[in-house]
């Protein structure tokens, strides 16, 4: 999930309902959430596809191995794995995973994609905290996202009863998930920025062209904003919920 951030619609979805009746608060944050991610979603979808038909001279595997090289990064492999902005940056493998069309064409929006993923092969070499930090606390992700939302939706049933223990618990797990998004997101910019600076320093496009590629990389950013807000909006209905129970 390096280039594109997808809000999951099935998070911790229809808990509304869950102890304590129909609740439109919780329905107005996901709902909310929900059109924003789409948009967000639809929005990069648009400006990659418009900012394909700009052409270069280089490939995104050409720009992505150029600036591996400039970096002094030469223990990382580019490969070109199927799907549609699958992009991302494989720290345990040290691969630059570009999608085929990033890979293979001569444009815009692929040097902007590819030139970003290298962003973060070099955060990566440098050892940017921000990255370390989100590396540290994948392994905590995965295990919350496994049970939270059993245990969200449990924990809300007891509450209505007065046991608040359970909710307490189903909170700290999706607050490291809150986390995760929001150390996203300077991971995010930085790679943006990282590519950008690259891009204008070796001139591999006009300056016109730079805009389109910046406009590119800060569509993909919006979707980690999206699913930043939505996860912390989520994060303080379930403390609002705990607040009320222990009244
Ligand atoms: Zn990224």
């Amino acid at each position: 999930m390096e280039f594109l951030a997808q809000y999951n619609d099935g998070f911790a979805g229809g808990m509304g309902g869950m102890g304590g009746g129909f609740n439109m608060v919780y329905l107005v944050i996901t709902g909310v959430a929900m059109l924003l991610s789409r948009w967000a979603g639809s929005n990069l979808q648009k400006k990659f596809q418009k900012f394909s038909q700009l052409p270069i001279e280089m490939t995104g595997a050409q720009v992505a191995q150029q600036m591996l090289d400039d970096a002094g990064i030469h223990d990382v492999e580019i490969i070109s794995t199927p799907g549609q902005l699958t992009d991302h940056y494989n720290p345990v493998k040290k691969t630059v995973n570009l999608s085929e069309v990033v890979c293979h064409q001569r444009n815009v929006a692929a040097a902007a994609v590819a030139a970003h993923e290298v962003g973060h092969a070099v955060q990566h070499a440098t050892a940017y905290p921000a990255l370390k930090m989100r590396s540290t606390l994948v392994p905590i992700v995965n295990l919350s996202s496994k049970y939270m939302n059993w245990i969200l939706m449990i924990g809300l049933m007891l509450a209505a009863g007065g046991n608040t223990t359970l909710l307490l618990v189903g909170i700290v797990l999706f607050a490291a998930t809150t986390l995760f998004s929001l150390i996203t997101l300077p991971v995010e910019f930085d790679a943006s920025k990282r590519a950008m600076v690259w891009i204008d320093q070796r001139n591999i496009m006009s300056a016109e062209y730079e805009g389109a590629a910046k406009s590119a990389l800060k569509a993909a950013a919006t979707t980690y904003v999206v699913a930043a807000v939505a996860s912390l909006g989520q994060l303080l209905y379930f403390v609002y919920r705990y607040m009320i129970a222990r009244r």
